[in-house]
């Protein structure tokens, strides 16, 4: 019998994480959480997912718009083997899971210490099987954990300097800035370096971040200092090894995040999605024999997709073989084809 998995919280996060479990064969969608009965709850309805409100006050708000409700989260928590939570960052549902004796997953807008225990599939999927809580960092941690494991494991890593260039919100927003300026991120390192430590703790990383008017996909130019000699061509066979990374060139006309994400359409995947992080290969460039450069691309709201369902494999013990499960993950959602 697959898993039966609870999604809290059925925003950016959460309706893609609901769709990425659905369409495995391990697993399943028990029901989704919401506090509001907005056009996301409707749509949720209209998929098939059993739609439960956050707490009891919320019902009625549901009921008031036709949204039928089949119960409370707590009522969902109680018939489930985990909860993959993504709602905002401290909504404070940890004592109700534990209450529940349901296992849970977190998003990187929590602080590792939630957990201390932070989740990538390439990384540390051994470490995790069988834990109740795991959180999976955010997009841009995940992202940088993703090309800088490879690089540390075959090359050895000196020092990592990545400057971010962000996206001030997810296209679904309309709330947030900046619109019209550009917005350093004053604190040093930004949150994201002691962030990707929290996963790879040995790298030596700085990071800077910077926020820009754009919704779709961030931007990192990454400078690393290697331990051993290395080529842009080793370098790239060695990302070619690892899943969830791609390719782009500036020579086939990807100039920009905006072909990328063109790319992503024209994959004509579940909402354009694209999971892996898309590395200009014509961008990378290693002088002095160790020092290398490159630029990556971050699909936000994406990413982080495929490190949950691995999550729930690891900590359910559906899979004791971390690669297994990216595989299967990967099919699933037919990663690998862009590139
Ligand atoms: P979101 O605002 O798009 O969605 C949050 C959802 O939770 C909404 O459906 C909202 O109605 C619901 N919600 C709000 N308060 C709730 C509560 N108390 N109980 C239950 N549901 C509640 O947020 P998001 O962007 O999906 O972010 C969720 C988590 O994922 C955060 O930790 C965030 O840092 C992380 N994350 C976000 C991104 C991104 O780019 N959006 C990327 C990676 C990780």
């Amino acid at each position: 019998m697959p898993a039966q998995i609870a999604i809290n919280g059925y925003g950016t996060i959460g309706k893609r994480v609901a769709d990425a479990v659905a369409a495995q064969d391990d697993m399943r969608v028990a029901g989704i959480a919401k506090t509001k009965p907005d056009f996301e709850a409707k749509l949720a309805v209209r998929k098939g997912y059993s739609v439960y409100a956050a707490n009891r006050d919320a019902v009625a708000k549901f009921e008031k718009v036709g949204v039928r409700t089949a119960g409370v989260l707590e009522d969902l928590v109680k018939g489930v083997d985990l909860v993959v939570d993504c709602t905002p960052e401290e909504s404070g549902y940890k004592p109700l899971y534990e209450k529940a004796g349901v296992k849970a997953i977190w998003q990187g807008g929590e602080e590792h210490a939630l957990t201390n225990l932070s989740f990538n599939a390439a990384v540390n999927y051994a470490d995790c099987i069988g834990a109740s809580f795991v959180r999976v960092p955010s997009c841009n941690t995940t992202g940088l954990i993703r090309t800088l494991y490879p690089l540390d494991a075959h090359f050895g890593i000196d020092r990592v300097v990545a400057v971010m260039v962000r996206r001030a919100t997810d296209p679904g927003d309309s709330k947030k800035g900046p619109i019209n300026a550009i917005e350093p991120e004053l604190e040093m390192p930004s949150h994201h370096g002691p962030d990707v430590q929290s996963v790879l703790p040995n790298l030596n990383i700085h990071t800077i971040a910077v926020k820009v008017p754009t919704t779709i996909m961030h931007l990192h130019t990454v400078t690393v200092d290697l331990k051993k000699p290395a080529t842009g061509d080793a370098v790239l066979d060695v990302w070619k090894r690892f899943p969830r990374i791609t390719f782009v060139a500036g020579g086939d006309g990807v100039k920009s995040t905006a072909q990328i994400m063109e790319i992503a359409r024209d994959l004509s995947r579940n909402r354009a999605d694209l999971y892996e992080i898309a590395v200009w290969k014509d961008g990378v460039h290693v002088v002095d024999r160790t020092r290398l450069y490159y630029f990556q691309a971050v699909h936000q709201e994406s990413d982080v997709v495929p490190e949950n369902v691995d999550a729930i494999r690891a900590l359910l013990e559906l899979e004791r073989d971390g690669r297994k499960s990216m595989e299967k993950t990967d099919r699933s959602l037919g990663i690998g084809l862009a590139g």
